[in-house]
């Protein structure tokens, strides 16, 4: 299979000569070659979003809605075709991307398609003949980079708002997962977009660079790893772009001892082992009262054996692969530095090894017990199915622990305390928090980080005027009082 760019509403073979692999990580084979883009590409692609945005932007913002609303029908006819596609490209299990991954995008897109007619300036009289009025324009050409865990998700959420708005975007997905966001450019020109509105660019670094540094690109919203966020932001400083910045985490789950325990590790396992636990907001960081410290890991541990892992097709497989070997390797490093820590092992730990699961990148679900603040397992994002555990004995104490990270995406609590539920959240350093649950993330709610974890929101209503600038315009009714 050979994959394109797709630029102007058409498939577009790159100039580059240049194309990489993508890999089935459920058994290593090779599924598609894909076009690294070239300078002139990215070149090509910011042209035609230049004249989408034209034709887009003086469009009314019911006739954008009206076009996004049969995008999202066609995502959602399309679910299973499209969920198949994200399996095969990311490893995920079957039953999480047909529930969840292309509709929660398509949420998105609905939440934003009826917002944005609602979208208003302001008018205010300053005094009898004078006044000022906003408006909101939209910002031109946007640049959209994904990350691979959640690659079709990802690439809603971004172009939803940025869209709505009247915006156009170029897209570039990782290189790791290229293929899906394909089909949403296909289904965006099939619902009536004009050509040019929504571009894909396929590539490395070298492309994100391209895009992050063009001096004609209004702002980036990037998703990736912290450390990548920060050169995108320097990168987009060189012409004063705005970013939105959707980083890297190692989030804090606090289980209280009046907790309802089983709900308190249903939460730390959908927290953990979610997606092979690769992703962003994963409550790694699982502090559980010393009361009920025993309890917990028992009952965490009979659960986590259950865990269905193999091949991700199979609808009943519960955890599919790791995205790469190159992530697999980085995972049993920290699996190991776990161990030499001196915490205690208390389920996986190992690379599963079966017949099914011998040639895909597969580790088992993995819980540390008795695991310190200061060892790397505990500071460093894994982005793997391991759960560090460590006890603790009151809420000060707890609330220092878990704040004391550069990283603030994503916290939650266990508690039938509704006052102390507030409490600590109240004090809690992370832009998304969760109390007696853990990783819903609803079109109407906004989500991204504190501290390194990131700058701006994705969703929710203020998200949308992110992608807007203010205009202001003051208004003299009568003559000018001029000195000269
Ligand atoms: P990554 O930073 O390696 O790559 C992300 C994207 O950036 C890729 O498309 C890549 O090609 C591109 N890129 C790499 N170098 C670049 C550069 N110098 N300039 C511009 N673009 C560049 O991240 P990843 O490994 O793909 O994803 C995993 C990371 O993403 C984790 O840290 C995870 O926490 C984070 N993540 C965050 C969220 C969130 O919403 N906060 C969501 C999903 C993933």
């Amino acid at each position: 299979m050979k994959e394109h760019l797709y630029i102007h509403g058409a498939c577009y073979e790159s100039s580059s000569g240049e194309s990489f692999e993508t890999i089935n990580p459920a058994n290593g084979k090779v599924i598609a070659h894909v076009d690294q883009a070239s300078e002139h590409d990215v070149e090509k692609a910011i042209q035609s979003a230049e004249k989408g945005f034209k034709v887009w932007s003086s469009m009314t913002a019911v006739e954008r809605g009206r076009i996004l609303l049969k995008a999202v029908a066609l995502l959602r006819e399309r679910n299973n075709e499209i969920a198949a596609l994200e399996v095969i490209d990311s490893g995920k299990p079957l039953q999480e991307a047909n529930s969840v991954d292309i509709h929660s995008g398509a949420d998105v897109i609905e939440y934003y398609a009826g917002l944005v007619p609602a979208l208003q300036g302001t008018q205010q009289d300053l005094d009898s003949n004078t006044f000022y009025m906003s408006k909101r324009e939209p910002l031109g050409v946007c640049v959209g980079i994904g990350a691979w865990n959640y690659p079709i998700q990802i690439a809603c959420w971004k172009s939803a708002a940025c869209l709505a708005a009247g915006n156009s975007m170029v897209f570039k997905p990782s290189e790791e997962t290229p293929l899906s966001v394909i089909k949403l450019a296909e289904i965006y020109t099939e619902a009536g977009m004009p050509p040019g509105v929504f571009n894909v660019v396929q590539g490395d670094f070298r492309v994100g660079q391209l895009l992050t540094r063009h001096p004609r690109v209004a702002k980036v919203s990037f998703t990736g790893e912290s450390s990548t966020g920060k050169k995108v932001m320097t990168d987009a400083s060189g012409t004063l772009k705005e970013v939105t910045l959707e980083l890297g985490g190692k989030s804090p789950l606090i289980i209280f001892e009046d907790a309802d325990i089983d709900n308190a590790v249903s939460g730390a396992l959908l927290a953990n082992f979610y997606t092979q636990g690769e992703v962003c907001t994963n409550g790694t960081r699982v502090y559980v009262h010393s009361k009920i410290y025993d309890q917990f890991l028992k009952k965490a541990a009979i659960r986590s054996k259950k865990i269905k892992l193999g091949d991700p097709m199979n609808i009943d497989t519960q955890m599919g692969a790791l995205i790469s070997s190159k992530q697999l390797d980085k995972v049993m490093i920290y699996i190991d530095k776990a161990r030499e820590s001196g915490a205690r092992l208390i389920v996986g730990g190992s690379r599963h090894n079966s017949k099914e699961t011998e040639n895909g990148f597969f580790v088992e679900p993995t819980i540390f017990a008795d695991c310190k603040d200061d060892s790397e397992h505990v500071i460093d994002e894994i982005f793997g199915p391991v759960m560090s555990v460590l006890s603790f004995d009151n809420e000060d104490e707890v609330i220092r622990r878990a704040n004391n990270t550069k990283f603030g995406l994503a916290a939650g609590v266990f508690t039938k305390n509704i006052n102390r539920a507030h409490r600590v959240i109240n004090q809690l350093e992370a832009g998304i928090c969760w109390i007696n649950s853990w990783g819903d993330s609803p079109a109407e709610m906004p989500v991204g980080g504190y501290k390194e974890s990131g700058i701006g929101r994705e969703n929710g209503p203020e998200t949308l005027k992110s992608y807007t600038q203010i205009k202001s315009v003051f208004v003299r009714l009568d003559n000018i009082d001029s000195p000269y």
